[in-house]
């Protein structure tokens, strides 16, 4: 199929956009490079420089929309920007589908959507109360999207996911203002910082720090290509992706010092507001229905992988 991925310089765009290479598709970048790299852009890939407001849809026959501004603590402070660039975007994006006829979207969504659970695992039919600016912009993105399928039967797709780790091959995480915590803890491993930080010891968890559902980029990506095939024309579907096990924070620094070697110092500080204590997806739908199964679930992969990328290995 010819197709356009939107926010293909960034992490996951990226990923998505080389499986699709890899599976005989024929794929468009679209990008503005805000937080993207050019160079992470696939070899075999046409690169757009340029808005989602303006795409190029010339003969696309599908679009898998990544470009958003992703960063939490950013949309509290700057909720405008997240409003005009992830709903505003995203609206001028689909009304330019509409016009070119372009009538398949895959989304990427969050789990930001869901905010403080009621209960583990999250599954879809879980209440939708976003507790900041990013979550509630990618949920109204969401919301478009069915009054879209059911008004002018586009047929969406939506990917909500939890926490997204490692790398395939050299396409990996690599942000300016890096929040996350697996890279973070890579940093100090190959000596860019002294220590990290843990961000509260003292949540109703087994060993006092948050835990998270951590999947790897490359099964995430592989979701991308059984959502493309399941967009029918009306249709909205929305899935969960993560591997159904949470990490506590604890684990996660644990494991990056077996794959890395390194002592890595933790500095204990006060929660981050706004931290749920567990996060766990339920991934079942998407098994049931597409037929998805992660891969490569234990956190040794995903941190082996991310670790081998940010090294040059
Ligand atoms: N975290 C931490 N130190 C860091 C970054 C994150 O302790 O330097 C914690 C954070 O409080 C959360 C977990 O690690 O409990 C995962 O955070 P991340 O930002 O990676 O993903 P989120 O779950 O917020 O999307």
């Amino acid at each position: 199929m010819r197709l356009l991925v939107t926010g293909g310089a960034g992490y996951i765009g990226s990923v998505v956009a080389a499986q699709l290479l890899e599976a005989g598709h024929e794929v468009t970048v679209l990008d503005d490079l805000s937080t993207g790299h050019r160079d992470a852009v696939p070899p075999g890939a046409r690169f757009v420089e340029g808005s989602i407001a303006d795409p190029p849809l010339d003969g696309v026959e599908a679009v898998l929309h990544f470009a958003a501004k992703s960063l939490v603590g950013e949309s509290v402070e700057k909720p405008g920007l997240y409003w005009s660039h992830n709903l505003g975007g995203t609206l001028a994006l689909l009304d330019a589908m509409r016009r070119e006829g372009v009538n398949k979207i895959v989304f990427s969504s969050t789990a930001a959507t869901y905010g403080e659970p009621e209960r583990t695992p999250i599954t879809e039919d879980a209440p939708t109360r976003p507790t900041n600016p990013y979550g509630a912009s990618k949920l109204a993105v969401d919301t478009a999207l069915t009054a879209y399928a059911g008004l002018h039967g586009l047929g969406a797709v939506s990917l909500r996911y939890f926490n997204v780790a490692g790398a395939y091959g050299p396409y990996r995480e690599r942000h300016a203002i890096e929040t996350h915590l697996i890279p973070n803890v890579l940093k100090v491993a190959t000596g860019e910082r002294d220590e990290v930080s843990v961000f509260g010891t003292d949540y109703p968890t087994p060993d006092g720090t948050c835990v998270r559902d951590y999947i790897h980029v490359a099964d995430l990506a592989r979701a991308h290509l059984l959502a493309l095939e399941a967009c029918a024309p009306g249709e909205h579907k929305v899935y969960n992706l993560g591997n159904g096990a949470g990490f506590s924070v604890k684990e996660v620094i644990e494991v990056c010092r077996e794959v890395t070697g390194h002592p890595i110092p933790v500095k204990v500080g006060p929660r981050r507001p706004g931290d749920p204590a567990i996060l766990v997806a339920s991934s079942e739908r998407i098994q049931r229905e597409l037929g998805w199964k992660p891969e490569r679930a234990a956190l040794r992969d995903m941190v082996e992988d991310a670790f081998a990328a940010l090294s040059g290995k």
